[in-house]
């Protein structure tokens, strides 16, 4: 009988390897550029010919390689990055496999330029489908040069599948983008057909997301910030007002690696649920810190995909980090987002106090009690992380407003001093005096056909729509009435009788203790009708048939047409119902008392059908008008 397995020799294995490492240019961009990274350069330039097909050089000026490294490097299973399997789960570079540099090598023609700082001379290394042709020493800069060239060449399929160089090198683009949105500290050029496509200076990220995606950025962003022992959060999310239907700008990292993860990027879409219409994408880059032992990066050839050891903690900080800073945003309509470190501090109010935020949690929750933990993922025992609670509730607080009316009220301090000469008070009780008052009560406002506010708020003016800043305070009142805290029924002492049509009167019985919740106590009397024993405490004399009439309209059509959640379905179809009926404002003290409603909502730049509520309008603008 004859033996017919044999080892495949190196360069088979290699081309096989590469079917799955390398599928198009762009995955030559991403494993030359993580590479430059991994070398330590500060500097890092990407040059492109022909979308990829003919030349993509990466240019460095990291450490580069001794001549026995330069060969080396182009084995299969050579890695500086890793030695034993253990180190897999305390990696900080972006590469580990050791198959990259092997793989391209096996498909294509490469040419290498490298050297040591401390070297004399530098090696060149060519080497077309895994063959050695030229090893020897060459003059060169410090770093790292490789360009590759006729990729595919030994791949008919695989080249035949390359779309148009459009496609390409917008893939080629969007992996340079991967690199470039989470190495803010590192200077990065791109070079497409000769000309310079973009050229990226070191910044801190914001900077870094405009210099990508264009000026029209920079009023879109807003940071993200959250530190626990357990996981640190940060980056930038756009504002709900330029999500985008098709494809959006959606970067998420780990440790500073560009990850694919459904999970998380769901965290962060159901965030903004209620905030942009449905199909609408937002824009984000966040930035996960975990400790490397718990996750998995080595579940894909290509390190896009990960496995983390608790997804559904990672879920719960990420999905109510993004919801406090959304609840933030809406409240902060001219504050400076770039506080990066090293920022400008000059400009902020002395005695401003800084506040940590803060996630809500319940502190007994213990995830690992109520749940198994989902198995799969690797021991985090000798690992300094603690686990923290899980953040149970999803309301978050809105210290960014406070904050805000902090800098307010230092600004109507400041003013009040320069103004006045008679500064007799005793400065404790002053204080004590502004603590009672808050600084929006001194905010002039007026009315402009009941249908707008215009507050002299910060630095310029704010206008506020006043039907959506009502939808919005009163959806938040019958969400939490149906979530936390009923409202208080107020009962008649001779009920009135409501007829509904059959199909609405079975969705009321449905819905009967979700409508008590809402203040309406219902009694069925028989199919079609049914006794009000109870009305919302406050509500005189409203047309209760019609309320719950086109209440119960409202509800069914969100839910057949929307799929709307029931919570948020029942708040608000009863805000709707309720938006109409309202007294107008008049008094300056009934318009701050409603703008104080509208900025303790959670969120309070957009109504809950996705409406703007309020524009801001510098004092810089107005006078440009003039
Ligand atoms: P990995 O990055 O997974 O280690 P690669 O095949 O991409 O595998 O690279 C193999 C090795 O070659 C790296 O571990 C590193 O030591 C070396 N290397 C690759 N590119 C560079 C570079 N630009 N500068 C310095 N060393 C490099
Ligand atoms: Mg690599």
């Amino acid at each position: 009988m004859t033996d017919i397995i044999h080892l495949l020799p190196d360069a088979v294995a290699n081309q096989i390897a590469a079917g799955e490492v390398i599928q198009r240019p762009a995955s030559v961009v991403k494993e030359l550029l993580e590479n430059a990274v991994d070398a330590g350069a500060d500097n890092i330039q990407l040059i492109i010919k022909d979308a990829g097909r003919t030349l993509i050089q990466v240019v460095d000026n990291g450490k580069g390689m001794s001549f026995n490294d330069a060969r080396l490097c182009f084995e299969r299973h050579a890695t500086s990055k890793l030695t034993t399997a253990d180190d897999l789960f305390h990696l900080t570079t972006k590469g580990f496999r050791g198959e990259a540099l092997a793989s391209i090598a096996a498909i294509a023609h490469v040419e290498l330029r490298t050297k040591m700082a401390e070297d004399s001379t530098g090696t060149l290394l060519q080497i077309e489908g895994s063959e050695v042709k030229e090893h020897a020493p060459v003059a060169t800069a410090d770093g790292t040069s490789i360009s590759v060239k006729n990729l595919f060449f030994n791949v008919p399929a695989r080249r035949n599948f390359l779309k148009s160089d459009n496609v390409e090198f917008g893939h080629i683009e969007e992996e340079f983008n991967r690199v470039v949105l989470t190495h803010q500290e590192l200077a990065f050029s791109l070079y497409h057909n000769g000309k310079l496509v973009l050229q990226l200076q070191p910044s801190n990220l914001k900077q870094r997301i405009v210099n990508v995606f264009g000026n029209h950025f920079q009023d879109k962003l807003f940071p993200v910030e959250q530190q626990t022992d357990f996981i640190n959060i940060s980056g930038f999310i756009a504002k709900p007002e330029n999500a985008k239907k098709k494809k959006s700008e959606q970067y998420m990292f780990i440790n500073r690696r560009y990850v694919r993860h459904p999970l998380l990027n769901y965290a962060v879409e159901t965030a903004y649920s209620e905030l942009i219409p449905d199909g609408y994408k937002p824009a984000y880059f966040i930035n996960l810190e975990v400790d490397p032992s718990t996750i998995d990066i080595n579940i894909s050839p290509t390190k896009v995909d990960v496995k983390l050891q608790d997804e559904r903690l990672v879920f719960g900080f990420l999905n109510s980090t993004v919801k406090k800073s959304l609840g933030q945003m809406s409240l902060t309509p001219r504050l400076d987002f770039d506080y990066e470190p090293g920022m400008d501090l000059s400009n902020m109010p002395k005695d401003m106090e800084l506040k940590e935020p803060a996630v809500t949690h319940n502190p007994n929750f213990n995830p690992f009690n109520s749940h198994p933990a989902s198995g799969g993922g690797h021991s985090s025992s000798g690992s300094s992380y603690s686990r923290p609670s899980v953040p149970h509730n999803t309301n978050f607080d809105t210290s960014g407003w406070s904050d805000f009316l902090q800098s307010l009220k230092t600004e109507t301090e400041t003013v009040k001093q320069e103004q006045t000469e008679t500064p007799t008070l005793d400065l404790q009780e002053s204080r004590q005096e502004e603590q009672d008052e808050s600084p929006i009560d001194n905010v002039k406002c007026l009315t402009i056909n009941q249908k707008y506010i215009v507050a002299n708020i910060g630095n310029g003016i704010s206008v506020i729509h006043i039907a959506h800043a009502r939808e919005r305070i009163l959806y938040e009142k019958y969400l939490t009435a149906i979530q936390q805290k009923p409202i208080t029924v107020q009962q008649s002492l001779f009920p009135e009788t409501i007829t509904l049509s059959p199909a609405k009167a079975d969705l009321a019985r449905e819905l009967k203790p979700q409508l008590l919740k809402l203040g309406y106590d219902l009694e069925s009397i028989d199919g079609t009708h049914f006794a009000v024993n109870g009305t919302p405490n406050g509500d005189d004399g409203e047309d209760v048939q019609h309320v719950i009439e086109l209440f119960l309209e409202s509800y069914h059509s969100n839910m057949f047409l929307h799929h709307a959640e029931k919570d948020q379905n029942l708040a608000m179809s009863m805000a709707k119902q309720k938006c109409s009926s309202f007294k107008p404002m008049t008094e300056n003290c009934e318009i701050i008392d409603f703008l104080r409603q509208l900025f303790d909502c959670q969120v309070s730049n957009v109504s809950p059908s996705g409406k703007s509520i309020i524009r801001q309008i510098e004092d810089t603008e107005i006078e440009s008008w003039f």
